[in-house]
């Protein structure tokens, strides 16, 4: 364990170095990048810390307590690192699953998250999924996508430009695949407007989400074999028609990353003894909240709130959170089934996650990840983040859930009343 707060002099540089590069980071001279190379990387999170700390006038000392591998962080996570967030993790389950990754399991998932109440309310789903006998989880790969944006002269040009990508989608597969173990090319959809084309390029990508590969294999070719062969450039690599991070009804249609599929039958008593409410009222929420009242939103989330439980699961498990944006997006039903029983399902169509690169490999992720049993086979490639992906449709079911419940037994606000105020500053 690093306290490295306590950790005034580095041990490789002399005390007077120490202070000048502190002062020098503090009063903006040197660039916080600019730390000497042979400096350690928890001596450089050290001094850069005390920087702000004495730029400030404030403690940081919080920041500084960690036990993650800064080296590693530094290269591959995050650049002028100063400390850690440390986020609360719970935990929900027995979750029992039945999927083609999770096969018939009761799981326990862990959630970061400073919401109180969030984990209280997803371990109730948890507990009417695993007692009506568990859900069925389903995913299916839909690849990850980039779409750089073309500028062509006009129409005649356009039709030449996508009918030679057509063409010679061979070559370019080739060139795209040539540099990874891993990354497939699925397919190349072009989409053109006026002068603008855009090429969305989908990919296959293991077990990682595989934005730094699609992303890398498309700058390739595009330099090496479409721009040279077209003659038509690239204005950017990424033309917002991929699209990363931000809510898109194109995403929504066509999916990305993982389309994420949970459903479980609730009969009487387990909607009564545990959820503590019935078929009709719950049904009822779920129409006029979740759909009519998303449809008067314009908002394209039909569901309750995918992503708390997402932003929760992406922040413990290593997983990009600004792709919560994306998983947001999806449509909960609550369908009548047997004598007062409901067939609730989520569909996800949008979310990318990952068993290895990105923060997957930081000691917290990395262990939050063993936990639910996510381990890369390299005889299975794709296989541990579909398992994710199963498990994520799990815990999502379980909120919605709950939360559904919690609103038509109007115990919202006394459950977040009693679990998440604060009751001081
Ligand atoms: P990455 O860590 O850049 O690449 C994955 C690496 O894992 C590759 O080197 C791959 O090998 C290797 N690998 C080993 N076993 C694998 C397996 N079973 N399946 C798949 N890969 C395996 O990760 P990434 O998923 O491409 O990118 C994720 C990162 O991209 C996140 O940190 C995210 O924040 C960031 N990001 C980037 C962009 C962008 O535009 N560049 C956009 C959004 C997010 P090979 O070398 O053989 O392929």
């Amino acid at each position: 364990m690093n306290d490295l707060q306590t950790l005034r002099i580095p041990s490789t540089a002399a005390a007077n170095d120490t202070d000048e590069w502190v002062d020098a980071l503090a009063d903006g001279s040197m660039g916080m990048h600019r730390l000497p190379s042979h400096l350690s990387a928890d001596e450089q999170v050290t001094l850069r810390r005390q920087a702000m700390e004495k730029r400030r006038g404030v403690s940081l000392d919080h920041l500084g307590k960690y036990s993650l591998d800064a080296e590693r962080a530094t290269k591959q996570n995050c650049e002028n690192m100063i400390g850690v967030a440390q986020v609360p993790i719970g935990v929900i389950g027995p979750l029992r699953l039945q999927g083609e990754f999770v096969e018939d399991e009761e799981l326990h998932i862990p959630l970061a998250t400073t919401e109180g109440a969030l984990i209280a309310s997803a371990n109730r789903g948890c507990r009417a999924i695993t007692a009506a006998g568990g859900a069925v989880v389903r995913a299916e790969n839909i690849g990850i996508t980039r779409a750089p944006v073309f500028r062509t002269s006009g129409i005649v040009q356009t039709r030449a430009f996508v009918r030679w990508i057509d063409e010679h989608e061979d070559e370019i597969r080739t060139e795209l695949e040539k540099d990874s173990r891993f990354l497939r090319l699925f397919d190349i959809r072009p989409k053109a407007i006026g002068t603008t084309v855009y090429l969305r390029f989908r990919f296959d990508t293991g077990d990682a989400m595989g934005m730094n590969m699609a992303t890398i294999a498309c700058d390739r070719v595009i330099e090496k074999l479409i721009e040279p062969a077209t003659g038509v450039e690239c204005i950017s690599l990424s033309g917002n028609y991929c699209c990363d991070k931000k809510p898109a009804a194109v995403n929504f249609l066509e999916g990305r990353g993982k389309s994420i599929h949970a459903e479980v039958v609730l009969d009487k008593q387990v909607l009564e003894k545990v959820l503590k409410t019935n078929a009709r009222a719950l049904a009822e929420v779920q129409y006029r909240k979740n759909l009519l009242g998303s449809a008067a939103a314009g908002s394209m989330g039909f569901n309750a709130h995918y992503a708390n439980i997402l932003a929760a699961m992406f922040i413990a498990a290593g997983q990009d959170p600004a792709q919560v944006v994306e998983g947001s997006m999806g449509i909960t039903c609550i369908e009548p089934h047997g004598p007062e029983g409901v067939i609730a399902s989520i569909d996800m169509p949008d979310c990318p996650v990952a068993a290895i690169g990105g923060g997957t490999a930081l000691g917290t992720q990395r262990q939050v990840l063993d936990m639910l049993g996510i381990e890369v086979d390299p005889n299975r490639p794709g296989a541990a983040a579909m398992r994710l992906a199963e498990i994520v449709g799990g815990a999502v079911l379980a909120g919605e859930l709950s939360l559904l419940a919690a609103l038509t037994s109007r115990d919202l606000a006394r459950a977040h009343e009693r679990l998440g105020r604060s009751k001081q500053r």
